[in-house]
């Protein structure tokens, strides 16, 4: 029967993680909330840890497990699944001991969840940029406190109903709950204010840096299309020249020679006739090579700087090529044609123009961190910045990767390393490429986070010293109030400081009011007790005076006689001081209760008692009622004769006296035994007290009314 409660328990506990999970799973596949880059938020964990908090660790567990499952299943990765189940595992154990929610996760990804991202970044991702790695493992955590920070804001709206009876819910201290809301009331929206201004921070980075490159890139392209127009206008103005004058070839070579100096950006020089045959060239050294060449030599027809100007009679820039002959640097041909006043073609001069040395270039850039590579139409490097360690002439194609980290830039890999780019092309289609690490990019994310971050803790410093401070006031006075009601001080009339409120005030009133009750009625209590205790002492020694006084004639009964003599008569006995015992009985007493009643009996044994007492006056003297009509007495000290005498006087006192009985009078006689010791003490009390009682059965033998006195 047990068993059956408790497997429907657990199954409507996995039910509702079930549940749980599935809500969980559908945040995190449908309501994703983009950050920077391809970084998001998943909120779907705030359904996982309300299931811990209201349905305890096994629902949560499967909660966790399905709401992971999405993420698993996107990337493939089976980490998500350890650390999400850690998570739970180590909350529930820590919220089990008081933590609060938002601490408790904080511990969590300070102690595993980041060392834990950091390896699956590392290892399985195989993220290689520091700063990028740094980023994600902030947006981890934060997503973490921001899950947290939901979870427990949206605690104190969960209906009671919906916590398991199974999870006990701690009773907080009341500064950990002000703290805790408080934290979370600040802590919130400063989360997603700062989420929402570093996105915003970093897509202007973005902007900023997208602006960099095509400026760079368009200072490029300007740079290169003014070093480029101005040596083909070179080429133009020479064209003009040697249009307009008649030159020998030697005149020619001369101006060629002269134009070489001066446009020193040409490596060497040449001009063509119509027929594609070379017909000066400068430098000399260059010339002079091919001026003694054979003429097909030095037809250069198939050239395309020869062919494009002849066909299309427009100025000509090739790609990028090597020299040969004069050093290996990259070189570029540009012809223009040489046409008469009708456009007819009459021959081309061209130049081999030298790559200008752009690093002097990139040097005096303001920022100086960023790369170049400018290409050729073939796709070829005419030039690259030397960091990058590509060779000139190196085919070179880009291939964009899927951006992680920007929101618009293209993105690229080059020898392991991604870069940020922009390119545009020049007018005779050379490519200038722009590249920026995304490291400023990420940099500036990861400060923003890192800046978040650092907020956050204060923040959370912050409130817990002001929660601290403030839930002090409310409960020290409350704490001091209920220290002094127990400890049953007196509780002050009004507080003694500020920090106090009407419901303190309250609380107070009435708990003065109760001590004032409790001090009174422990007041009333104290004066019962002690009459009840007065009364109790008095009944304790009339008890104690009835065990040994008889009721009747107010002398000694046989136990408060016995307790009297028997010290003395032991001291009696060793001092070898003379005693006397004495038993007196009533004669035919059973007749004078017959006769005139019990009462009247009564009187006749307070009468002897009294006259006893008269008669038998001394401190060491003893007389008690021994039993029924029996009375006894004990005398030591002086003269066993004359205690004898004073006997035998008490014999006749009573056989005087009257006793008063229904309007007549009674007339009593006693019998008395005697046993004394003078001489021999040699004897046991008991034995003493049955000599004197076999005397007195003589004296009642011999006649009554008479005294018999014996001794040793
Ligand atoms: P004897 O001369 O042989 O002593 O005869 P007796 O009648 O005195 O002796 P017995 O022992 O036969 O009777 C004693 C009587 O004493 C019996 C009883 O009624 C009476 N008695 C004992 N105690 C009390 C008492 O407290 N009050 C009254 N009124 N009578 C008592
Ligand atoms: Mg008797
Ligand atoms: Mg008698």
């Amino acid at each position: 029967m047990k068993q059956a409660v408790s497997k429907t328990i657990s199954e409507k506990a996995l039910l509702l993680g079930g549940v749980y999970g599935i809500l969980g799973l559908i945040t995190n596949l449908w309501f994703i909330i983009p950050l920077y880059g391809n970084l998001s938020l998943h909120l779907g964990e705030v359904f996982v840890i309300s299931c811990l908090i209201t349905r305890g660790l096994y629902p949560a567990i499967l909660a966790s497990i399905i709401t992971t499952a999405g993420l698993v299943y996107e990337t493939g990765n089976y980490v998500f699944f350890i650390s999400a189940i850690l998570e739970i595992i180590i909350l529930n154990t820590l919220l089990r001991k008081g933590v609060l929610l938002l601490l408790a996760d904080a511990v969590f990804w300070v102690m595993l969840g980041i060392p834990i991202t950091y390896l699956t970044i590392k290892y399985i991702y195989d993220v290689t940029s520091v700063d990028f790695m740094q980023v994600i493992l902030l947006k981890q955590a934060v997503n973490g406190v921001l899950i947290v920070s939901i979870v427990a804001l949206l605690k104190p709206f969960i209906p009671l109903r919906w916590f398991s009876a199974a999870v006990e819910p701690e009773v907080p201290k009341l500064s950990d709950r002000v703290f805790e809301l408080s934290l979370n009331s600040i802590s919130l929206p400063a989360l997603i204010i700062s989420l929402f201004l570093s996105d915003s921070a970093a897509d202007n980075t973005e902007k900023q840096m997208e602006n960099v490159l095509k400026t760079r890139t368009e200072y490029y392209i300007s740079y290169l299309t003014n070093y480029v127009d101005y040596h083909l206008k070179s080429l133009r103005s020479l064209e003009a020249v040697v249009l307009e004058d008649d030159f020998t070839d030697d005149e020619r070579d001369v101006l060629l020679n002269k134009w070489n100096k001066i446009y020193s950006g040409f490596i060497t020089m040449l001009i063509a006739n119509q027929s594609g045959l070379i017909i000066s060239g400068s430098p000399a050294e260059f010339y002079n090579n091919i001026k003694s060449a054979p003429e097909e030599k030095r037809r250069i027809v198939d050239r395309d700087y020869f062919k494009v100007p002849k066909a299309e009679l427009r100025g000509y820039v090739s790609e990028v090529f090597r020299g040969r002959g004069f050093g290996d640097d990259p070189i570029v041909a540009i012809s223009v044609p040489i046409l008469d006043e009708n456009k007819k073609f009459l021959g081309i001069v061209e130049g081999s123009l030298n790559i200008p040395k752009f690093e002097n270039i990139e040097e005096s850039m303001p920022d100086s961190d960023g790369h170049i590579i400018i290409k050729d139409q073939n796709k070829n490097i005419i030039y690259s910045s030397p960091e990058l360690d590509l060779n000139a002439l190196d085919h070179f194609e880009i291939v964009d990767i899927t951006p992680t980290f920007t929101n618009r830039m293209p993105i690229f890999e080059l020898k392991g390393e991604q870069y940020l780019y922009h390119a545009d092309t020049t007018d005779y289609g050379w490519r200038v490429v722009a590249l920026a690490e995304p490291s400023i990019l990420i940099g500036s994310y990861g400060h923003n986070f890192l800046r978040l971050t650092i907020i956050l803790l204060f923040i959370a410093v912050l409130s817990l010293a002001v929660t601290r401070r403030f839930s002090k006031q409310i409960t020290k006075p409350l704490e001091n109030l209920v220290r002094n009601f127990a400890a049953h001080r007196p509780i002050q009339d009004s507080a003694s400081n500020i920090q106090t409120s009407l419901e303190i005030e309250s609380v107070r009133e009435q708990l003065k009011e109760a001590q004032y009750l409790t001090l009174e009625y422990q007041e009333s209590l104290k004066r019962e007790v002690e009459i009840k205790t007065a009364e109790l002492m008095k009944m304790n020694d009339q008890l104690k005076k009835m065990s040994i006084e008889d009721d009747l004639t107010k002398i000694f009964n046989r136990r408060g006689f016995e307790k009297s003599v028997y010290e003395i008569f032991k001291l009696s006995c060793r001092n070898k001081t003379p005693i006397t015992f004495a038993i007196l009985d009533v004669d035919h007493f059973k007749a004078v209760n017959d006769t005139w009643g019990h009462t009247v009996g009564d009187d006749c044994l307070v009468m002897i008692a009294k006259e006893l007492k008269e008669h038998f006056q001394r401190e060491t003297d003893f007389v008690a009622r021994y039993g029924g009509e029996e009375f006894v007495v004990f005398l030591s000290g002086g003269n066993i004769d004359k205690h004898c005498r004073m006997l035998e006087e008490f014999r006749k006192k009573i056989a005087g006296q009257k006793v008063p009985a229904n309007g007549n009078f009674v007339k009593l006689t006693i019998s008395i035994g005697v046993y004394s010791l003078e001489n021999d003490f040699n004897i046991g009390y008991h034995h003493l007290v049955s000599k004197a009682d076999e005397l007195l059965y003589q004296s009642k033998n011999n006649g009554r009314n008479r005294i018999t006195c014996d001794s040793q």
